[in-house]
Formats: C-alpha cells, structure tokens, sequence
C-alpha cells in the first residue's frame, strides 16, 4: 500500500488531498494546527492518521516524522501544502508577519523534506510535491511576502529534483490558480466574479482539481516527470 503524508490537511486543498488519495487506497497521515476538531473528523472518517503539527517547528516536524514512520514503517510520498497568506502593502508588513510566512512555507517545507527523504533514499523510491501558487510564478500585488515564499517553493523543488534525482526521488511543485477555500475569505463576492471572469475556463478552481493534480504527480503514472512546476489555474496564467 502506498503511504502519504500531508501538511495542513484539515481544510480546503489540504482536506480534499486526505479524501481523495484515502478512497484511492493509500495510507494517509496528515498534519493539523488549530482545527482540531475538524481534523480529528476528518481522521475518523476517512480512516486518515491526523496529528498536531506546527510546520515551522523543528521539534513538532521530528516528531511528527517519527509517528508517521513509525506507523507506517516508510514513506512514498510527502507533500508540503500547509500555508498561510498575508494580504497588504509591503511596507506595511511587520518583520514578524515575514518571518512567520517564509517559516510556515518555506522552512516548513525544508523541515518536512530533511525529515522524510534520507528514508526515501535508502529505499531509492519516493515522491515529493510542493504546494506553490500561480503568484509564486507571476507575481501578486498586495502579496509580495506571500508570491516570495511561494517562488521559493518553485527554486526548492527544481533544486531539489536534481539532488535527490540520482537516488530515484521525484521532486515536483503544483502551482494552483484561485481556489475556493477558506483562503479567499479576504476576497469580496465580486472580485471572486471578477476572478472567474478572468479565467479562461471561466470558473474559480475547487480544491478536487488540486488534489486530482497531486495525485497524478505522486503516482507510477507520473514516474519519468520530475523538477516539474505544474499549473492547476483554468488558464488564468500560461
Ligand atoms: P486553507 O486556509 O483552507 O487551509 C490551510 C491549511 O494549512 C489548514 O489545514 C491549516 O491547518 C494548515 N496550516 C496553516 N498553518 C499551519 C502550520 N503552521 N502548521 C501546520 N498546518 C498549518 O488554505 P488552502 O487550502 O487554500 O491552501 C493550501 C495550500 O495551497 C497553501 O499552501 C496555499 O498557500 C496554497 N494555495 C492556495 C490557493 C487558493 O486559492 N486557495 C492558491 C494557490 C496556492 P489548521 O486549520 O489546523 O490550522
């Protein structure tokens, strides 16, 4: 049985990940912070392995690995989605709102990976997927600290791809367009219109496309792509 693990999974992108790849038979583990109650929901219906994790924690993310290891005796897959965004100019931001965003992102993202890829070496197998966004590709105004993280991701996994290639570990990054979550919340009801109406497929994305996407790159079917930045957007940046 293949086995995943995956970051903020008690919402949206993360949620509909720990459903999807549960029903198509994979062991799943996922992390949560606040939404306890949800996540421990979520574990009990979907059989899922839920546990408290603060991803910028080094000693969270330790343990974490050793409880999923443990259970699970290897992993194939991680896949680094847990995320926060900060909306505003930048010369407003604190340097704590910066720190706490580059942590959450990106040094949650190396925690994970220095965590799970010496096992995925020594088994020569293994997948890893970061989760980015279209504005790490492209730039968003009102988000600067947010597209900088997310660009990270991009620069983390082409690096990455390329180190631990040799070792038969595939390294990829989905980039999603807007998605209906709880992210949006910000947004008003027209921007959200105007946002679908700029898209070329003319809708707003749904956290089923994201996770169809992640499913695919973590699969045998996708086994010769790796260092890959995929677009999950209707179009709205190509
Ligand atoms: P949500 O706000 O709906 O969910 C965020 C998830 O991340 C929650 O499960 C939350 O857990 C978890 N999380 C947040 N901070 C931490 C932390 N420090 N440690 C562990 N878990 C944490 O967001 P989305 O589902 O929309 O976003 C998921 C990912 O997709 C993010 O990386 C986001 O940047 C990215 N993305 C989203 C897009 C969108 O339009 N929605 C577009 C492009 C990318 P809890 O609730 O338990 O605290």
């Amino acid at each position: 049985m293949q086995t995943v693990l995956i970051t903020g999974g008690s919402r949206g992108i993360g949620e509909a990940m720990v459903r999807l790849f549960s029903e198509k038979g994979w062991r799943v583990a996922f992390t949560y912070l606040t939404s306890e109650e949800k996540a421990l929901a979520l574990s009990r219906e979907t059989g899922a392995l839920a546990l408290r994790c603060d991803a910028k924690s080094e000693g969270d993310t330790a343990a974490m690995a050793e409880k999923v290891l443990k259970q699970f005796s290897h992993l194939d897959t991680l896949i680094c989605n847990a995320g926060i965004s900060y909306t505003g100019l930048l010369q407003d931001m604190t340097v704590s709102q910066w720190d706490e965003l580059f942590a959450v992102h990106v040094r949650g993202a190396f925690l994970a990976t220095r965590a799970f890829l010496p096992g995925m070496i020594s088994r020569q197998r293994g997948s890893i997927l970061y989760i980015s966004s279209m504005w790490g590709q492209t730039g968003a105004s009102c988000e600067a600290a947010y597209s900088a993280c997310k660009a990270a991701l991009i620069g983390l996994g082409k690096a990455m791809a390329k180190e631990a290639g040799p070792s038969h570990v595939r390294v990829n990054v989905l980039c999603p367009g807007v998605i209906e979550t709880d992210m949006l919340r910000e947004y008003s009801q027209e921007d959200l219109r105007a946002l679908a109406d700029e898209t070329p497929l003319m809708r707003l994305g749904t956290p089923e496309d994201v996770a169809r996407a992640a499913l695919f790159l973590s699969s045998e079917s996708a086994s010769f792509i790796t260092g890959q930045a995929l677009g999950v957007n209707g179009g709205f940046l190509i």
